[in-house]
Parts: C-alpha cells; sequence; structure tokens
C-alpha cells in the first residue's frame, strides 16, 4: 500500500488523515486537539464506523504526534502495525509568501524558512514549523516530508494584480502584498471542473468561488491564477462567518479610534466578530443565516443579499480581467451545500451567459454536478473539494511516487 498521512496543524490542534493513495480512500482520519491546554484525541476509522476519543495530556506538538502515531499503530482504532508503513508525511502550511512558488520537501532550511514567515501569518506559521519539528522527533528517520502552500497557487498572479498603492518600499522591506489563499482547493476543484467538462485545464477561463467559514473567489486563466479575493491575509475579500472582508481602510482606523482598540484588538474584531456573526447578530453559521431569513430576520437578510452581491460582483469583475469565463464553480461548505446562495448568485446573470436549471441547483449538495441549463454559454458546476487528497497527490508527486 502507498500510504501518505496527510497533516494540518494549528496553534492548538493537529488534525490528520492517513489516505491509501492505491484507490485514494481514507484509512482513519482525527484531530489531537487542545494543544498546550489539557489535550483531547478523537479518531476515527470510516470503513469500520470507529470512533475513539481520550483526553490525554499534550504540553507541545510533540505529545500530539506521539498521540497520533499510538492511536494509527495500536488499540481497536490500529490501522498499521508501524509509522515505517508510511510513505511520506505531506503538511499543509497557509503562508508560503514569495519564498515558496510549490510543494516542496522538508529540510531543517526549509524548516527555519516557514517560521521565518511567521510575522506574515502569526496565527498559522509558527504552529507548522512546531509541527514540522515534533514530527521529525517521532517518525522513523528518513521518512519524508513534503510541505503544500495555501499560497503557492496564487504566486502566478501578475503584480498589477498583487500589488497594493501604497508607497513601493512596504512591498519590498515588509512584503505587503496580495498572497491569496485556499490555493490547494482553487487548484483542486478547477482542475476536477476541467476533467469533467471533458477539457484541458489550460482551455479554461473559470471563476471558483470557495464559499465556506472563510471564502475566496480565484479567477483561474488556463489553469493558473490571475487573481484573487483575499489578500495579505485570510481577512480580505467577501464577508466570511467571522471575518468582514474587505473594508475601506479609513473606516478601519476610525473605528479603532472610535473603540479605543490596539492593533491585535482591531484584528481581533474583524477576524472573529465581524461578517455573519457581527452583522446577523445570530450566528457566523450559514445554515442560521438561512433559516432566520426564512423568519423573516432583517438582519440575516441584510447579510444574505451582501454575500450573494459580493460574490456576484467577484465573478463580474474576473470576466472582465479575463476577457470572459467558460465556468463558474462553488465548492466548499456553503458553495457545495447552499442551493440558495447559488440560486441568489446565478440571478439575472443572464448578460454574463450565467443561467442555471433551478430545480437541478436545489437538488445538489455535495456532488460533482454541472447545474447550468443546456443553453447557458457559461456552464455552472457544484465541486466537492478534497484539499487533503491534493496534498497526499503532491507529497508523492515531490517524493517521485
Ligand atoms: P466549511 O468552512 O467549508 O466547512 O463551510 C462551513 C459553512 O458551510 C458554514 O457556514 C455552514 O453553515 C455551511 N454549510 C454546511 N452545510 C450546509 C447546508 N446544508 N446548507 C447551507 N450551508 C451549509
Amino acid at each position: 500500500m502507498n500510504l501518505v498521512l496527510v497533516v494540518n496543524a494549528g496553534s492548538s490542534s493537529l488534525k490528520y488523515q492517513l489516505l491509501n493513495m492505491d484507490d485514494e480512500s481514507v484509512l482513519a482520519k482525527g484531530n489531537c486537539d487542545r494543544i498546550g491546554i489539557d489535550g483531547h484525541v478523537s479518531h476515527k476509522v470510516p470503513s469500520r464506523d470507529y470512533v475513539f476519543e481520550q483526553d490525554c495530556p499534550f504540553p507541545t506538538h510533540t505529545e500530539a504526534f506521539e498521540k497520533l502515531v499510538e492511536v494509527l499503530t495500536t488499540g481497536d482504532g490500529k490501522v498499521i502495525d508501524s509509522m515505517s508503513e508510511i510513505s511520506a508525511v505531506g503538511h499543509r502550511i497557509v503562508q508560503g509568501a514569495e519564498v515558496f512558488d510549490k510543494a516542496c520537501l522538508v529540510t531543517e532550511e526549509v524548516i527555519d524558512k516557514i517560521d521565518a514567515l511567521s510575522e506574515l501569518a502569526p496565527v498559522h506559521n509558527h504552529p507548522h514549523a512546531l509541527a514540522l519539528r515534533a514530527c521529525t522527533k517521532v517518525l522513523p528517520k528518513g521518512t519524508p516530508q513534503v510541505v503544500v502552500f495555501d499560497t503557492a497557487f496564487h504566486q502566478t498572479m501578475p503584480p498589477k494584480a498583487y500589488m497594493f498603492g501604497l508607497p513601493y518600499e512596504d512591498y519590498k522591506e515588509l512584503h505587503v502584498r496580495k498572497y491569496g489563499f485556499h490555493g490547494t482547493s482553487h487548484r483542486f476543484v478547477s482542475q476536477s471542473l476541467a476533467e469533467a467538462m471533458g477539457k484541458d485545464v489550460k482551455d479554461l477561463k473559470i471563476v471558483s468561488c470557495h464559499l465556506g467559514n472563510g471564502s475566496s473567489i480565484t479567477a483561474v486563466d488556463g489553469g493558473k491564477s490571475v487573481d484573487t479575493s483575499m489578500g495579505f491575509t485570510p481577512l480580505d475579500g467577501i464577508i466570511m462567518g467571522t471575518r468582514s472582508g474587505a473594508v475601506d481602510p479609513s473606516a478601519v482606523t476610525y473605528v479603532m479610534e472610535k473603540h479605543g482598540f490596539t492593533p491585535h484588538e482591531m484584528s481581533q474584531y474583524m477576524n472573529k466578530k465581524s461578517g455573519f456573526l457581527g452583522l446577523s447578530k445570530i450566528s457566523s453559521d450559514n445554515r442560521d443565516i438561512q433559516n432566520a431569513c426564512l423568519e423573516g430576520n432583517e438582519l440575516a437578510i441584510l447579510t444574505s443579499d451582501m454575500l450573494q452581491y459580493q460574490i456576484k460582483k467577484y465573478i463580474g469583475s474576473y470576466a472582465a480581467a479575463m476577457n470572459g469565463i467558460d465556468a463558474v464553480l462553488f465548492t466548499g461548505g456553503i458553495g457545495e451545500n447552499s442551493w440558495e446562495v447559488r440560486e441568489a448568485v446565478c440571478e439575472n446573470m443572464e448578460y454574463f451567459g450565467i443561467k442555471i436549471d433551478k430545480e437541478l441547483n436545489r437538488s445538489i449538495r455535495g456532488k460533482l454536478r454541472k447545474i447550468s441549463t443546456p443553453d447557458a454559454r457559461v456552464e455552472v458546476w457544484v465541486v466537492p473539494t478534497n484539499e487533503e487528497l491534493l496534498i497526499a497527490r503532491d507529497t508523492l508527486a515531490v517524493i517521485g511516487k
């Protein structure tokens, strides 16, 4: 068996999936959570409907990784005899900046470079480096590890798309620019879509709408990202569960001053207390917003209208940027499941050649499926994302398997 362990590490969690790449099935998945707080492991073996939960102390990422090894190799949830059966480990890394434009093998130098980028992604990159060091310590010597970056796919954007109108030295010295995120997902779904359409991705202009708790929209021209809605950080773009999306920078400094916020407090305000949650006062979850809309809640209707309007505007602007579009795709928790959002976004878009089969759209949830009408100039699709699978595929490609 060709086994790849995919790791997605945060500051207090270590999510994992063990994939059998012979048939791309998931052997086990779970999360070692609450690292540095107390500790909890949740381990699942989908083929046996097996679920294991345990509280256990994780002072650091090393103890969490040791537990991950234990649940994979011992007890009722065991799926392998030893970690030496694993061909490689693939790590999801949020920020690769301009240093990494593709996946690569992990070395000490690579870990140091990822850690050095922590200033650009303080919540993510340092924990990634901690997990990489823990993994290196715990894994059998010589197990290849690969890092796959959320930003790498967007490194093909031209400067006119990624630069901000700030003084040039802020780019040169502080590395302030649009990086874009969700790159692994946008790459995976645009490839899947091309295959489903029976076309080469190189011949397609796609607007990829990844709509979830975090949302980003990307213009994919010939398989390459040419523009994307998230920016220097994943806060930019459209409104999200708890993130504001784009706000006039003067409004940011004004609100900061009026509330007496420090820069950190303002960042927390826009990242954790805004978006669906802050606007609707109901929830950060799209399902709750949709339900409140049905009950006539005005703030929920406003939130929902804003989301749909902002997505529409991105589709329009990316059609202009790419001189037309061949397909629009919806992915992520909202994109794959919410027919309401898809229907509202595609309403009154005939000018762009977008027309969906409403009845069909209402019946599609989490399935790869075309939802546009046969006569529509632009195809509209629902395309399920699977970032872990693409990380595992990239990992095998880097180690040459
Ligand atoms: P993600 O971050 O991709 O897991 O997406 C989470 C978002 O997807 C949340 O806002 C959920 O409310 C939304 N979502 C998940 N399932 C559904 C559904 N059946 N209908 C509407 N929204 C959904």
